[in-house]
């Protein structure tokens, strides 16, 4: 078998290229990739073309019907021995995700690497056991089959590398699809040494296929190609919708996991304390979190009492180098994105918002930026109605709940919003009205992976985890069977 071109990141050997037909392939021109946290460069990825789209898609077309025809025990064998695999090298996968991302290393360890295991074993778990029950009709006796839909895209972005590509590859596989994964060009590496997990780990060769490059050249030709069955992406709106454009000429089913511009809602019956612990953790991951609750929305009653302890809880955060225990806040992933972060500062800033704390680029140097908080920001402002994915929060204040809900559902996306309130009827009545895919109450990123996931309006499209990953993975096909009709 072919290794490929390799490069040393932090002490563990990384493969650079493709991963077709469980061989390292080469294939397009070379980038360099440096890491956010020290300017490094990490190694050279191809950029990968139509030719080697095709060839990673010809390659899972070729493993599907032996991996579909494993069943689901025969699978769940591999992909236990593969989820165990990712334990076993979690140390090596931190390593390479924090220099690729700037991701925090403890976060890493103590969450991403067992979250990223436990999406290949709880799916590989519920194939095991999923069933639909029985639909009795007048005249016949109603099936429901869950099966696998063949070669599966999944298209996957910087913030999260290893947890969201795991999110993806876990159900695609247990449902018994091969696939071809798309790692986004920023941050390569990680789902690079994932592949060579998997193969280590006994994944049949073709069932698991890496197409490095940059999204318009690479993810495109993927997204368009006539022969792949399913598109699951996450990533940004903009995308999305060259997306479901180029699918549109296969119709080809899609799934998307989009932005977010989340409310965190706090009324004065909340556990202050509580609330105010969980608005500053909405910085994890330099605010690079689709799911982040970048929009505070406190109760008048109780918003100098908030702010003041917000304030304080946010000047305890340790900006700085993400490979240091103790470390709250990393760098941005990349100096273009850095831009793009500073630039929606600065016309905040411009148009009268205010900075409660930080507001500008950290004095560390770098793709690094200050927790920052705004307030005194209208409604309609760009600050407040866009995407920033940075460490960038907003905070405006609500007298009733009839205003929050009108200021919560008050921007294009729906992805998720955070409740604080001691008041279980008002929790239900505010939840059963806001427009998103995920409401927290009195909690933030809880994510049971039996639960629905995505977003709503510009958030997504579709619904991902539990029985929601096979209706999209498999072709749910009823058989229909005329009642007493067999002879033998
Ligand atoms: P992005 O849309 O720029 O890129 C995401 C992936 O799509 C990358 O792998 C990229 O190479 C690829 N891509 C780009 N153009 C493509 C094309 N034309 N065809 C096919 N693939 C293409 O997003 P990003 O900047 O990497 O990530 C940030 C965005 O992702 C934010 O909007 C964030 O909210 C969102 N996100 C959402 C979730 C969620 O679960 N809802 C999770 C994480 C991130």
């Amino acid at each position: 078998m072919s290794d490929g071109r390799r490069t040393t990141i932090d002490g563990v050997s990384v493969p650079c290229d493709h991963l077709i037909d469980g061989e390292r392939v080469g294939g397009g021109e070379l980038y360099a990739v440096r890491s956010p946290v020290d300017g490094s460069h990490l190694g050279d990825i191809p950029d990968g073309n139509a030719a080697v789209v095709d060839s990673a898609v010809a390659a899972a077309r070729r493993a599907f019907p032996e991996w579909a025809a494993l069943g689901p025990d025969g699978r769940g064998d591999i992909l236990d021995r593969f989820a165990q695999a990712i334990l076993d090298r979690a140390q090596d996968l931190v390593m390479v995700d924090t220099a690729d991302n700037g991701s925090v290393r403890a976060a890493m360890l103590h969450v991403g690497t067992g979250r990223s295991a436990h999406n290949v074993k709880f799916f590989a778990d519920l194939a095991r056991t999923l069933e639909h029950p029985p639909i009795e009709g007048p005249v016949a006796d109603n099936s429901v089959r869950y099966d696998p839909s063949g070669v599966a895209a999944l298209i996957v972005p910087w913030n999260a590398p290893l947890m969201l590509g795991t999110w993806k590859i876990g159900p695609a596989l247990a449902a018994g699809c091969a696939v071809v994964v798309k790692p986004p060009e920023w941050a390569p590496f990680s789902l690079s040494l994932l592949g060579e997990i998997a193969t280590e780990a006994g994944l049949p060769p073709g069932v698991l296929n890496i197409v490095h490059g940059v999204g318009e050249r690479t993810g495109a030709a993927l997204v368009s190609h006539p022969d792949v069955d399913r598109i699951s992406f996450t990533g940004s709106p903009d995308t999305a919708r060259a997306i479901a454009m180029a699918a549109a000429r296969n119709l080809t089913p899609l799934s998307f996991e989009l932005g977010g511009k989340s409310p965190f809602i706090v009324f004065d019956d909340a556990d202050l304390e509580l609330a105010v612990r969980t608005a500053a953790a909405q910085f994890m991951n330099a605010g690079q979190v689709c799911l982040a609750g970048t929009r505070l929305l406190v109760q008048d009653t109780i918003a100098d009492r908030f702010t003041d302890a917000l304030r304080d809880a946010t000047s305890k955060l340790v900006v700085g180098d993400p490979r240091v225990e103790g470390t709250n806040i990393g760098p941005l992933i990349h100096p273009e994105h850095f831009e793009r972060v500073a630039g929606f500062v600065e016309r905040a800033l411009a148009s009268g918002a205010k900075p409660l704390v930080g507001g500008k680029p950290s004095a560390l140097g770098g793709s690094w930026f200050e927790p920052t908080i705004l307030t005194g920001v209208e409604q309609s402002s760009e600050i407040v109605q866009q995407e920033v994915f940075g460490p960038v929060l907003t905070l405006q204040t609500f007298s009733t709940e009839d205003e929050v809900i009108e200021l919560a559902n008050g921007t294009e996306y729906g992805l998720a919003a955070t409740l604080f309130t001691g008041d279980e009827a008002r929790a239900e009545r505010v939840a059963a009205q806001i427009v998103a895919g995920t409401v927290w109450i009195n909690c933030f990123y809880v994510r049971d992976l039996a639960a629905p996931f995505g977003g709503s309006r510009r958030s997504g499209v579709g619904r991902e985890g539990g029985i929601w990953s096979f209706d999209f993975f498999c072709d749910v096909k009823n058989v229909a069977v005329r009642r007493s009709s067999f002879t033998s």
